[in-house]
């Protein structure tokens, strides 16, 4: 029985078997009523919430930021949203994502109450982070994919220039890819790029970036190195590649690379077509090597 609400106990059977989870906590944030729905959500029986803190249900990091904002809703902080989202943990301590609308109510006696309905939204936050991260990542490898590279490399551009630092980047594509398809099916292929991936972003330096362009071709940029650095660093790469046989099979695997830096007022197109056509020339030159560019005046050097 819900005190206040009486003498509409209809009103307590409406909310007893609402489909959502309600709660009333007092002032102090104390439950003082959670239907069915409620206890179910979190784990709990009635029992062992009725008294308790909401902050029961409130990751512990949370807490203190939780408790301000109960305060400030029940003293009527006119500037609070009446709809949050949180994120709370039932019984088991497993995380969730609630949609919270809050209601301020008196009881008989005028003291303010807050009720909450409470919508679990825990798989849609799920689906949209997942779908944040796809936007900008490779499902096989979990690398930056093609558009947050190349996003990224215009960003790296505007940095070098402003800061007058050089930037580099190497076209990497690995060597007869498709007989590795043909010789162990498709799916070990995959593994195959996947190791590859993670064997760059473990070789490369902590702030370069290491891009999936598509299919086995990559992309790095490495900022703050001029190419002779730049080519150094890639060859590295590429010397570790070729004495590291790969997934299980073993599989021998080497790249070609073609390192460019940029020029001082070349866009990110054409600094790109020259780190291709220097890889195309790698390629031709026996494939397993690392070639460099000559370049315009790059970014950083007096015009002489
Ligand atoms: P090259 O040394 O000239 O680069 O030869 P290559 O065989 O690596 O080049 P080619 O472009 O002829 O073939 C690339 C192959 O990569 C063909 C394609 O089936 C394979 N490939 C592209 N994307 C994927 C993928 O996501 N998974 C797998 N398993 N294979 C892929
Ligand atoms: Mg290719
Ligand atoms: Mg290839």
């Amino acid at each position: 029985m819900i005190p206040f609400l009486e003498p509409f106990d209809t009103t307590e059977t409406v909310i007893r078997a609402a489909p959502i989870g309600i709660c009333i906590t007092d002032a102090e944030g104390r439950f003082e009523m959670v239907n069915p729905a409620y206890c179910e959500f979190y784990g709990y029986r009635e029992e062992e919430l009725l008294g308790q803190p909401f902050t029961l249900v409130v990751p512990a990091a949370d807490r203190a930021r939780m408790n301000d904002l109960h305060a400030r809703f029940i003293a009527g902080d006119s500037a609070l949203e009446d709809t949050q989202e949180c994120e709370v943990q039932g019984k088991d301590g497993r995380p969730r994502s609630i949609l919270a609308k809050a209601a301020r109510i008196h009881d008989g006696q005028g003291r303010v109450k807050k009720v909450t309905f409470v919508v679990d939204i825990t798989e849609r936050k799920a689906m949209e982070q997942r779908l944040a991260y796809l936007a900008h990542h490779d499902e096989l490898t979990g690398l930056l994919n093609r558009r947050a590279g190349l996003d990224l490399l215009e960003e790296e551009i505007r940095r070098s220039r402003r800061y007058g630092t050089p930037l580099c980047v190497a076209n990497c594509d690995l060597d007869h890819f498709k007989r590795v398809n043909d010789r162990h099916g498709h799916a070990v292929g995959d593994r195959v790029l996947r190791e590859a991936g993670a064997l760059m972003q473990a070789t490369m330096r902590r702030h370069d970036h290491v891009i999936r362009l598509g299919g086995e071709e990559f992309l790095l940029l490495l900022p703050g190195v001029p190419r002779e650095e730049a080519s150094q660093a890639v060859e590295r790469l590429r010397a570790q590649l070729a004495s590291t046989p790969i997934t299980d099979e073993r599989i021998p695997l080497t790249l070609s690379a073609g390192v460019a830096q940029l020029a001082g007022d070349e866009p990110a197109d054409a600094l790109l077509e020259r780190a291709d056509r220097a890889l195309y020339d790698a390629k031709h030159a026996g494939r397993n090597r690392v070639q460099e560019t000559a370049d315009a005046r790059p970014v950083g050097e007096p015009v002489s």
